[in-house]
């Protein structure tokens, strides 16, 4: 029965489930549940014991000499009389070395288990009443998921809402086109999971619109648990230096072999006892294994991990530490990561007339063109506006749309109350590519009426008709020009500039999107918001500058703002170009990687032109780190060599493909983490540069006392004695060393 959720009616899954669908699940019955059916997620492979890690120190090569060693040393003490000492220490050190190693690796692995923990995926659940954020293994059968555009689906559910709701299946399905969802009870059974729409399953992404759904299965009991077999990740620790390393010490390995093979000839010849010069050799293979380079970088690089967590930024792959010290080039998103994100409405324009919104005219002054202005812009936003005990208010969503929220607050004007009055009976939501949104209500009279905000362009591009001074007449030529230059000066001063229209509407249309609802508008006027540089940014575009990485801006936002912003912070110097995105459009690839170094600046970007960007600077041999939030920029962050997402703002699916999240979001905080990249780097390079000296020493005095024949000068236990304990301390701490003086005013090293 339990496969036929799509075939039964959401009140009666809901019922089987014992859930109310306005509620949610207690926390007592989600702990209870929980017990019963276990943390939502996959079989994992199993964690290495302990002892298997104990065991598996004795591996290497290292191992099996030094057992030669104590074997030969215990030969050597009984034939002298001198007992088995040596060979003990010996075996002692062997098991003391497994201790420690064992120590270390646990220790790496604990914390690499901890940076999982910390980017795994979270969402949205209703609870007692609430809507709260989970980890999403703590997720249980009943719990109504709330979906939004850019979430990773966390459990398989039965939809019981959507709306205008997209979702990518294919690695369920094989279908790669996003797939429209919907609530609808569906009259068959046995459906192959790509009919089966009113679900949505376990790893699917939301990549359009929103909707909500009870959860009917998790971890392995979803769709993705029955092929979990098939999908287990691999997960390889190892990074590309780490595995470098391993190969430079196998090299020096067979190099040590070639003279110990020398030195017991050359001794044998000099007519030295065969089993001494047996000893010698075997001494020397002890010093000449540089046993700890392997492991010492994994080491260096799980600490330095765990530094740039409390630095805000959770790097999710050990070999992306190595990768960040080597950035030659970081594009940022503008919107929050160079800038506050705290939006204010400062400027408006309606009609033929500004508003300064710095000193708002009175509520009673606002004419009729203002007050469209206002309630179509209101009307057509979904951010949330709760009136507090006190008398204030809370915001919450999208602060482009706070900013219009909070302006009409100031001229007493209440979203709640408006929406009560015009009620929203259906949407077509905002996306980065069309960079419009709107929604359709019902006006007091019964009417209809389409409310539209966006992109000045987008805006004009489906807009015929204007208002002015309360009378709708054709919009003309003379009018887009004056538009356009009025947007223009307000861009110039930074300000982002959203055009707003609206349109009455007959009949509600079949079919509500862009297409049918999104034409023949009434343009009603502008709004100008600030979005203030964060401060600390322009110190962070003046470290990349002299540490030879080049900052720049990639945005959705009109060019004219971008750069504004961007000569503000010293993104964009004298010389500079900025492109847009309809720019990069009509560039073939040839010109756009020929060119792609004079663009500081990249306007009115839709995610899909990130990945030519980022491939663009890779054609010139740059290594770069690319911001991104959105679901259409997981492409971009993949492709990029550092992809970096927003933890407070980004989508889930954004952070899903990219390989550092940011904790706050900040644009200096990928400055720092390049900065503790190259930090790490450096030192790991002074660990095995100290360890090499360390093992030439030793060899060349074997070597050179075997040549003059003087005897051995280091037995078997010194060498141990001198590698294990006089080397690895030092080398630890080497490998904590704080940064370089130069570590920011050097160029990047090249990988
Ligand atoms: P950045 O890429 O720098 O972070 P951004 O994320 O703000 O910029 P988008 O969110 O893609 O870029 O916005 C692009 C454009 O779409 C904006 O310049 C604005 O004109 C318009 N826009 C943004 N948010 C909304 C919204 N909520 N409703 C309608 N239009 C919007």
């Amino acid at each position: 029965m339990k496969d036929y959720y799509y075939s039964q009616s959401v009140e009666e899954v809901l019922r089987q489930l014992e859930v109310s669908p306005d509620t949610g699940l207690s926390e007592e019955e989600v702990e209870q549940r929980l017990t019963q059916y276990g943390p939502n997620k996959l079989k994992s492979k199993k964690q290495k014991t302990l002892l298997a890690m104990f065991f598996e120190q004795f591996k290497s090569i290292m191992v099996v000499i030094l057992l030669a060693a104590a074997a030969l040393s215990g030969v050597i003490g009984i034939m002298e009389g001198e007992g088995l000492v040596e060979s003990y220490v010996i075996l002692a050190i062997l098991i003391i070395n497994a201790i420690i190693g064992m120590v270390q690796e646990k220790k790496a692995q604990s914390s690499l288990d901890a940076l999982n923990q910390m980017s795994s995926p979270h969402s949205k659940v209703l609870r007692d009443g609430q809507v709260m954020e989970v980890t999403s293994t703590d997720i249980v059968p009943g719990d109504i998921v709330v979906l939004d555009t850019g979430d990773i689906i966390p459990a398989d559910l039965r939809l019981i809402e959507a709306v205008n709701m997209k979702v990518q299946e294919s690695a369920l399905t094989g279908e790669s086109v996003p797939v429209e969802k919907n609530a609808q009870v569906l009259d068959a059974v046995e459906l192959p999971l790509g009919d089966r729409d009113n679900m949505a399953f376990s790893t699917s992404t939301v990549t359009y619109g929103r909707g909500k759904g009870v959860v009917v299965g998790t971890g392995m009991g979803t769709e993705v648990g029955k092929i979990a077999n098939m999908l287990q990740n691999t997960e390889d620790t190892e990074t590309p230096m780490s595995k470098r390393l391993g190969q430079l010490g196998k090299v020096l390995g067979y190099v040590a072999l070639g003279i110990c093979v020398f030195i017991f000839i050359i001794g044998v010849l000099y007519g030295n006892d065969w089993l001494h010069m047996l000893m010698m050799a075997v001494s020397l293979a002890v010093a000449a294994i540089p046993e700890g380079l392997q492991i010492v970088s994994t080491i260096v690089l799980a600490i330095g991990v765990q530094r740039l967590v409390k630095m805000n930024a959770i790097v999710r792959t050990l070999p992306s530490v190595e990768t960040l010290g080597s950035v030659t080039v970081i594009c940022s998103d503008k919107t929050g990561t160079l800038t506050q994100n705290k939006m204010t409405v400062v400027e408006g324009w309606t009609g033929g007339n500004r508003i300064d919104f710095r000193n708002p005219p009175l509520p009673e002054e606002l004419d009729n063109d203002e007050q469209t202005l206002l309630q179509s812009s209101l009307l057509c936003t979904d951010a949330h506006l709760k009136s507090l005990p006190d008398g204030k208010y809370e915001t919450a969503g999208d602060p482009t749309e706070i900013a219009i929220v909070n302006v009409a607050l100031g001229l007493k004007i209440d979203k709640n109350a408006l929406e009560r009055r015009f009620p929203r009976l259906n949407e077509v939501p905002f996306d980065s590519e069309r960079k419009r949104m709107s929604t359709i209500n019902r006006m007091e009279d019964g009417t209809l009426r389409l409310n539209l905000k966006g992109g000045l362009d987008e805006t004009l591009a489906v807009t015929t008709h204007i208002l002015v001074h309360g009378k709708i007449r054709p919009i003309t030529e003379e009018d887009r020009e004056t538009i356009r230059k009025e947007n223009q000066q307000m861009a110039q001063s930074a300000l982002r500039v959203l055009a707003v229209a609206y349109k009455d509407l007959d009949t509600m249309p079949a079919d509500v999107n862009a297409e049918t609802v999104e034409k023949d508008l009434v343009f009603v006027g502008l709004l100008g918001m600030i979005d203030p540089a964060r401060p600390e940014v322009l110190e962070a575009v003046r470290i990349c500058k002299t540490a030879g990485i080049r900052p720049v801006m990639i945005t959705g936002d009109h060019k004219v703002t971008a750069v504004a912003i961007a000569d503000e912070i010293g993104i964009y110097n004298q010389g500079d170009k900025a492109v847009t995105g309809t720019d990069i459009e009509a560039m073939d690839d040839d010109t756009l990687y020929r060119n792609v170094e004079e663009y500081s600046v990249y306007a009115r970007v839709a995610p899909e032109h990130k990945v030519r960007i980022v491939k663009a600077w890779q054609s010139q041999g740059d290594i770069v780190a690319m911001t991104g939030d959105g679901v259409n920029d997981a492409p971009a962050l993949k492709q990029a060599d550092i992809g970096v997402s927003m933890g407070i703002v980004g989508t889930e699916v954004a952070k899903e493909a990219s390989d550092v999240i940011l904790t706050d979001d900040n644009f200096a905080t990928i400055v720092s983490a390049v900065e503790e990249g190259r930090r790490i780097y450096d030192n790991i390079l002074k660990v095995i540069q100290f360890l090499l000296s360390a093992n030439v020493g030793e060899v060349l005095l074997i070597f050179i006392a075997s040549i003059v024949n003087i005897g051995n000068p280091l037995t078997p236990i010194l060498i141990l004695w001198i590698n294990l304990v006089t080397d690895s301390l030092p080398a630890l701490a080497l490998s904590m060393d704080p940064a370089n003086k130069d570590v920011m005013t050097r160029q990047p090293t090249d990988p």
